[in-house]
């Protein structure tokens, strides 16, 4: 059998792995524009901070070992599920009898200008790099970053490391608005502004300007400010081009079913391209993490070596890693009722709806968010732990437990 995935990121990776652990004679090949091997985004930051290799998260040999046809710089243009046959950007065609969509998201910049060179991003290595770059070429001591989410952290915190002076600009009245409560995200801002980053909220960009290359922003109150690098980050869309003709449905991203199937037969698809239920609340999104990609990964290998596994749904979590103090957060921040407890930096907060965890966020000590996630998503009747969630102790003895059941 041809086994043909698109991407190489986490989902694509560790599909191409699942398929091997049951099925050593089909042909699997794996496209990707980029011309790395398999690495790992929220590795990049460590990677230009410690010159290191981590961000490569397979061996060199992996494709070798794992018997993978690994195709780079080969950009998919278009899919034929009739024939059952892809078109690569260069015009050549490839069959399948199995396809695996896992293309991941890019860069989506609503603002006006965002197409204009010198409008950077932190979404991909290859885009990183003409970061980095840049500031060891000596031509960025100043930047400014559009967008206080996880990626515009990373990024800022990243040039911070590099001895670049950091704006950031954020519209809303808090960083992180996606995953965090107004609570926790002020102590990442301060934490982020110990770092001198000068973050900026209730600051809308309108425009990116500049003479050909941009060099800063408008704001909507008619402000400029220039730096000499200027970096979108202000959220991601999927890449969903090679779709275009196919017949493939997606909306914000592709819609499958349980088995992460397309509507295209022998066609399936991972990874943040894909719309999923979440997993605790149901509510069907782009959940974007890597988690998230790895989990649909192995369960769209199974599918493609023949096994139909279902998905159990997305998760919802993100931790902040640079900040000096950890950061996790994960499901939702609102419930009918909230626990919270705060010792100087260390923060807890549980959020409960009847009788059960629906999110929480923990700054400074993590240790229990092995067990709460585990609470979570099995929406397990806390009644009998209510008074021990705020507990500081609550967790410890409970890891073994946690890492039984926190992916059952
Ligand atoms: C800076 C940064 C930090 C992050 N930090 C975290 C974190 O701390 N925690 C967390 O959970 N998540 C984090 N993420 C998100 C996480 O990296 C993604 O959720 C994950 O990589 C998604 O995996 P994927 O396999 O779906 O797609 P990707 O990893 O995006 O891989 C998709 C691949 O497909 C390729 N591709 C796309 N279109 C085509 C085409 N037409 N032809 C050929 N190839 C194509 C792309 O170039 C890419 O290589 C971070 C992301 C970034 C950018």
């Amino acid at each position: 059998m041809k086994i043909v995935i698109i991407g190489a990121g986490p989902a694509g990776v560790i599909a191409a792995e699942t398929v091997r652990t049951f099925d050593r004679r089909s042909e699997i090949s794996m496209l990707t524009d980029e011309p790395y091997l398999p690495y790992s985004p929220p590795a990049m930051a460590d990677h230009f901070i410690n010159h290191s290799d981590n961000h490569l998260w397979r061996p060199t040999d992996w494709p070798m070992e794992t018997g993978v046809n690994y195709l780079r710089g080969v950009r998919v243009a278009e899919i034929m599920p009739e024939p059952h046959r892809i078109r690569l950007a260069s015009g050549e065609e490839m069959e399948y009898d199995r396809l695996l969509i896992a293309t991941g998201a890019r860069l989506y910049a609503p603002i006006a200008g965002a197409e204009m060179p010198g409008v950077y991003n932190f979404k991909s290595l290859s885009a990183a790099e003409s970061i980095v770059d840049k500031v060891r070429a000596g031509q960025a001591h100043s930047a400014l970053i559009v967008g206080a989410g996880f990626i515009g952290m990373e990024i800022a915190l990243l040039l911070r490391e590099l001895g670049v002076q950091v704006t950031q600009i954020e519209m809303l009245d808090q960083v992180m608005a996606a995953m965090l409560d107004p609570e926790t995200a002020a102590i990442a801002v301060d934490l982020m502004r110990g770092h001198g980053v000068d973050v900026r909220l209730n600051t809308q960009a309108e425009a990116f300007i500049g003479n050909g290359v941009s060099n800063g922003v408008r704001l909507v109150s008619g402000e400029e400010l220039t730096a000499d690098l200027v970096i979108a980050a202000t959220g991601v869309k999927p890449n969903l081009d090679l779709l275009n003709g196919s017949g493939i449905s997606f909306n914000r991203g592709i819609t499958v079913d349980n088995h992460l199937r397309t509507n295209a037969p022998d066609v399936f698809a991972a990874g943040d391209c894909i719309e999923s239920a979440n997993r605790v609340t149901g509510e069907t999104n782009l959940h974007a993490i890597f988690p998230n990609a790895m989990e649909q990964g192995q369960v769209a290998g199974m599918n493609l070596a023949g096994f139909p596994v279902e998905y159990e749904g997305a998760k919802r979590m993100n931790s902040l890693k640079h900040l000096g103090l950890p950061i996790m957060a994960a499901g939702e921040k609102q419930g009918d009722t909230i626990l919270r407890e705060r010792h100087g930096t260390r923060l807890r907060t549980i959020y409960l709806r009847d009788k059960r965890i629906v999110g929480f966020q923990l700054v400074g000590d993590i240790q229990a968010a092995g067990v709460m996630h585990a609470l979570m998503i099995q929406k397990t009747d806390i009644s009998h732990l209510e008074t021990h969630l705020l507990d500081p102790n609550f967790g410890e003895g409970m890891l073994a437990w946690s890492a039984i059941n926190l992916y059952p």
